[in-house]
């Protein structure tokens, strides 16, 4: 299949960030064949043209941190920090079988899909009482919406319990807590072997699926489960995915433990490399900004979960001085409530700007959206990211005639500070439209709906049973928070 859009105005996003005015691109099969000015548009013919009179061709955005589970309790958990909304999160998944996770990767799909992203990394945690946890059920909704995706299953082979900085806080709380992580918590051997078997089952990137390794976060892992993950994304050219410092009482577990920085620690192991990226990144020390920048790998800021859980600010303006690669992600739906990556590109750009800081490092509308495009595509080894030559061809079609882009005074801007996805009118994804006309093309969206209303309340009497045991934890884990910050 070979398509052409020509006249149609192209932010490449490449090093230069160059932009054409009247430009033409040419697919042939999965990848970009041609980019640029439309007069030396190579000669046809082509299956489709499309005139891109008024439009503006973008690269894809990838939302490089999510979990895919979360889409079914958007809007219902309490604003209450990590520690403790992790205890009412935690519970809402306790129900869930392969057909829920299925309508809850389809829903943040669709919603990712029809706002411009192309790629997503689903940091996948289920339910144990599934294979691999209901992952494949995810792959599966997010091949029969025709998005990217790199699954990254979650690891952990530490008790919850041993991975918050109790202190005195005891008695039912380490009962209740460790209820809850019997189920969550294997044996490392047994994490090893079952990711091996997740990446030999579903690794398939001509199916658009990405699979590797993603231990839940450094405290929550032995150092043989972080370095046997790392191992296994190593010998097969993989990414490997981590949560880190998302808030200060991990920080905090993390120095009692190793005495040093998580960041540190992962270095001190061999894991810290290019291929992998590191959700959050917040409670850091100064030092650790060098490190990113020397190793290359990739923190993902997440600027709306961590604002609805209160985590904090990660350094991003430390990070764009020290030239490392930050990538941008929009969580789950239970600590952000949606999927709409030009939302975290907005704020990315927006939240950093405090009063008396200095403005000459403010963050650039070209280094936000830089976040969303290129930069992610760095972290997961894809070839996309960028529109150019050879390049998959991951690419979205905004319509200019919407107020977001009128007037037309800088385009790199209003993509930033603007849009909000209700622009986009096509995505491309490996050559293919899975959306025209703001439409999905390959899934009905009402049945999308319909199956997503479906779960949620086959999952009532589950989530209220669990949210309720939840409930019980919260004074003492709120103690625990305010000593920590004490
Ligand atoms: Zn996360």
């Amino acid at each position: 299949m070979k398509t052409l859009i020509r006249n149609v105005l192209i932010v490449t996003m490449n090093e230069d960030s160059e932009i054409v005015e009247k430009g033409a691109i040419a697919i042939d099969g999965n990848r970009m064949a041609y980019v640029g000015p439309s007069e030396w548009t190579p000669a046809g013919p082509f299956d489709r043209v499309i005139d891109g009179d008024r439009l503006i061709a973008l690269p894809g955005l990838i939302n490089a941190h999510c979990h895919s589970p979360a889409n079914l309790v958007r809007g219902m958990m309490p604003g209450r920090p990590l520690e403790i909304w992790r205890a009412y999160y935690r519970a809402s998944l306790r129900g869930m079988r392969e057909e829920d996770f299925y309508a809850s990767a389809l829903l943040g799909g669709m919603e990712m899909l029809k706002n411009g992203a192309t790629t997503v990394l689903d940091h996948f945690f289920g339910n144990q009482a599934c294979s691999f946890m209901g992952a494949g059920a995810a792959i599966q909704a997010m091949r029969d919406l025709g998005l990217r995706h790199v699954v990254a299953l979650t690891l952990s082979d530490k008790n919850y319990e041993e991975t918050i900085p109790l202190g005195e806080t005891t008695g039912n709380l380490a009962d209740e807590l460790k209820r809850m992580s019997t189920s969550e918590a294997k044996a490392t051997k047994a994490w090893l072997d079952e990711c091996e078997a997740f990446i030999e089952t579903f690794h398939a990137p001509e199916r658009l699926t990405t699979a590797c390794p993603g231990p839940s976060a450094v405290q929550r892992c032995t150092d043989e489960l972080l370095c046997g993950s790392a191992e296994i994304a190593r010998k097969r050219s993989l990414p490997l995915h981590i949560h880190l410092a998302e808030t200060k009482a991990q920080a905090v577990v993390g120095q009692q433990i190793y005495r040093t920085s998580l960041l540190k620690h992962l270095d001190s192991l061999g894991v810290l490399a290019a291929n992998l990226s590191l959700a959050h990144s917040i409670w850091l020390e100064e030092s650790d900004v060098e490190l990113f920048a020397a190793s290359g790998a990739t923190p993902v800021h997440n600027p709306a979960s961590n604002l609805r859980i209160g985590s904090g600010l990660a350094p991003l303006k430390q990070f764009l001085s020290a030239g490392v690669h930050v990538g941008l992600g929009t969580d789950g739906s239970a600590s952000n409530d949606g999927q709409n990556m030009f939302d975290a590109v907005r704020l990315a750009a927006l939240i950093h700007n405090q009063a008396g800081t200095d403005f000459n490092h403010w963050v650039t509308p070209v280094q936000a959206l830089a976040m969303a495009t290129r930069n992610g595509a760095r972290a997961f080894g894809l070839d996309a990211g960028v529109l150019a030559p050879g390049k998959l061809a991951d690419i979205i079609l905004l319509k200019r005639d919407t107020p977001a882009f009128t007037p037309l005074n800088d385009v790199m801007s209003q993509l930033v500070f603007c849009e909000n996805g209700s622009s986009v009118d096509s995505v491309i994804i490996n050559g293919e439209f899975v959306v025209e006309g703001g439409r999905l093309t390959k899934v009905d969206e009402k049945e999308v709906l319909r199956l997503a209303e479906q779960a949620r309340s086959r999952l009532e009497p589950s989530i209220q049973r669990e949210m309720a045991a939840a409930k019980t934890l919260e004074s003492k884990l709120s103690e625990m928070y305010f000593r920590v910050f004490r």
